[in-house]
């Protein structure tokens, strides 16, 4: 007779397969692949232990534990991440989102609330600059109701999967996708606030990442050139002449890339000379830099 393939049966059997394979969290994995094929909660899986999978369950679930086994992120399967609580559409042509990001983005919606109000009773304007899936700007503007946005990709492929998670958000009609090279498509514009999660893996690092990120993740998203500072050097640049004065620049950092950072900042009579922060994220990192745009400029 055919070995009856239950839930508890092929999450043990894929545990022991991806654990095999060096995946970091087999378990987890599993069981986070089998919910989603099942279009379940995870929960589900453990009341449901004796429940044998269909054929073609069987067949779609041995399809995804081949890509996962060959180091394909979780969210790149599942073709959803979820960041600041909200699920995000993904693909390779987009960054997964860190939980890292979420400092970057708690601190720009602190220092967003803060700000005084328009004249006309305009909410804030922000951009967001290599926007990827739009984590950063469509969180923002979904826990904000009155603020603005434009983004900014260099990938026409990440702008369209941020459209259409700002469409899934019901944030569409506050946003607006630019493709293009960091500030240049905002020409014109000012902002109460710029963010960015720029790329910012050192080239020579990129070859010692972890395989999930050097094989699937676009590059495009990660290098950050020679010494990782490549785009805080052009950011910290350009962003006053987009800044309205008293607005922001939030930047999150690679490790130990915060410091340098400051240092661009101060160096830079365009800002406000002692208002820079650092924020650190949960493993006690410097993760973010902010810097305000003089008031008098
Ligand atoms: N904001 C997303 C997040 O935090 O999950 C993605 C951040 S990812 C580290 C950097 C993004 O910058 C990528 O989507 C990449 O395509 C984009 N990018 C790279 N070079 C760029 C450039 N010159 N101008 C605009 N965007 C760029
Ligand atoms: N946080 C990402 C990583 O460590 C890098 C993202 C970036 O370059 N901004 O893989």
């Amino acid at each position: 007779m055919a070995e009856i393939w239950t839930i508890e049966r092929i999450l043990k059997w894929t545990e022991s397969f991806f654990a095999q394979k060096g995946i970091e969290s087999p378990r987890l994995d599993a069981e986070v692949l089998l919910a989603h094929l099942l279009q379940k909660e995870r929960i589900y899986l453990y009341v449901h232990f004796d429940e044998p999978l269909e054929k073609q369950e069987l067949a779609a679930f041995h399809d995804m534990v081949r890509r996962r086994a060959a180091h394909v992120p979780v969210a790149y399967i599942t073709g959803e991440k979820e960041f600041m609580g909200l699920t995000f559409k993904v693909t390779p042509a987009t960054l997964v989102p860190r939980p890292d990001t979420e400092i970057l983005v708690q601190a720009a919606i602190d220092a967003l609330r803060g700000m005084p109000a328009a004249a006309d009773g305009a909410g804030p304007s922000f951009a967001d600059i290599g926007t990827g899936s739009g984590a950063i700007c469509l969180s923002i503007l979904h826990t904000l109701p009155m603020c603005t946005a434009c983004t900014v990709d260099i990938s026409d492929e990440a702008r369209r999967v941020a459209e259409q998670n700002a469409d899934a958000l019901g944030v569409r009609d506050r946003v607006a996708f630019f493709t293009g090279d960091l500030l240049a498509p905002l020409a014109e514009r000012t902002f109460d606030a710029i963010v960015s999660n720029p790329p910012y893996i050192p080239t020579g690092d990129l070859a010692g990442l972890q395989a999930e990120v050097r094989l699937c993740e676009p590059r495009t998203a990660l290098d950050g050139g020679a010494d990782g500072l490549a785009f805080y050097r052009r950011l910290v640049q350009d962003a006053p002449a987009y800044l309205r004065a008293g607005g922001f620049l939030a930047m999150e950092a690679g490790i130990h890339e915060a410091g340098a950072i400051a240092a661009l900042i101060r160096e830079n009579p365009a800002y406000a000379a002692d208002r820079t922060e650092i924020k650190k994220d949960y493993a006690g990192t410097d993760r973010v830099v902010l810097a305000w745009r003089n008031e008098e400029a």
